[in-house]
């Protein structure tokens, strides 16, 4: 084998090693981003939190209106009691009673209003706790799935590492060391030579250049510098 071939194919491994390391730093991103469950998890809490909110405002509805219940029967009591016989008094506690009940009429109005909120929060509150629990199923599954992936990805580059490694041996040490050189300022530093045009740049090359690549020692490129590789 040439030894632009050899260079050529540590260049395949070079690529395969980085689009594989490019796919790992991408899923350990992934990984452990909770961005969409934390999403749904607090618009849950606020469901829950406006549901929390209008059983209180039931309740103390419901409470101000038993509250005057009582009132109102202790004052209809006084007034059919026969204590009280000033009919002035007698008048002003009938338009007392009459104030309090039409207050708790409409109380207790307000206390239905409200029931019927709270059963639509309740479906709220029930929808999204089922969406959570839909996506946090999902986020695990992911996950799991994720970390198998980077396992995967992980023995899948040390193996190549460890390829590369022999492949570099097995290549003169100055070649390998001008295809470092390059591999700094250039990427990919081997250019495949295809009807006398360098496929770096795709530049035609000087028949003199051709003619030196061809031997397959390691030529650059004059115009690129990339080493030539003639397949
Ligand atoms: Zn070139």
């Amino acid at each position: 084998m040439t030894v632009a071939k050899q260079l050529y194919q540590l260049q395949e491994i070079d690529l395969e090693i980085e689009s594989e390391e490019q796919a790992l730093s991408q899923k350990v991103s992934q990984l452990g981003d909770r961005q969409a469950l934390d999403s749904a998890q607090s618009q849950l809490a606020s469901e829950q939190q406006r549901l929390d909110g209008l059983r209180h405002q039931h309740h103390d509805a419901e409470w101000a209106v038993d509250d005057l219940l009582s009132k109102i029967a202790v004052a209809e009591g006084q007034l059919y009691g026969g204590k009280i016989t000033n009919p002035k008094e007698l008048s002003s506690l009938q338009h007392e009673v009459n104030t309090m009940k039409a207050k708790s009429d409409q109380l207790e109005n307000k206390a239905l209003e409200i029931i019927d909120q709270v059963e639509a929060a309740e479906k709220s509150v029930a929808a999204a706790t089922n969406e959570f629990q839909r996506l946090e199923d999902e986020w695990h599954r992911q996950q799991k799935q994720l970390s198998d992936e980077i396992e995967k990805l992980k023995s899948r580059l040390a193996d190549l590492k460890q390829k590369r490694q022999q492949s570099s041996g097995e290549i003169e040490s100055q070649a390998v060391v001008l295809y470092e050189k390059i591999r700094q300022q250039k990427k990919p530093p081997v250019a495949k030579v295809e009807q006398g045009i360098c496929r770096g740049c795709r530049i035609s090359l000087p028949a003199s250049e051709l003619q030196r690549a061809k031997s397959g020692n390691p030529v650059q490129c004059g115009s690129c510098g990339r080493i030539l590789f003639l397949p």
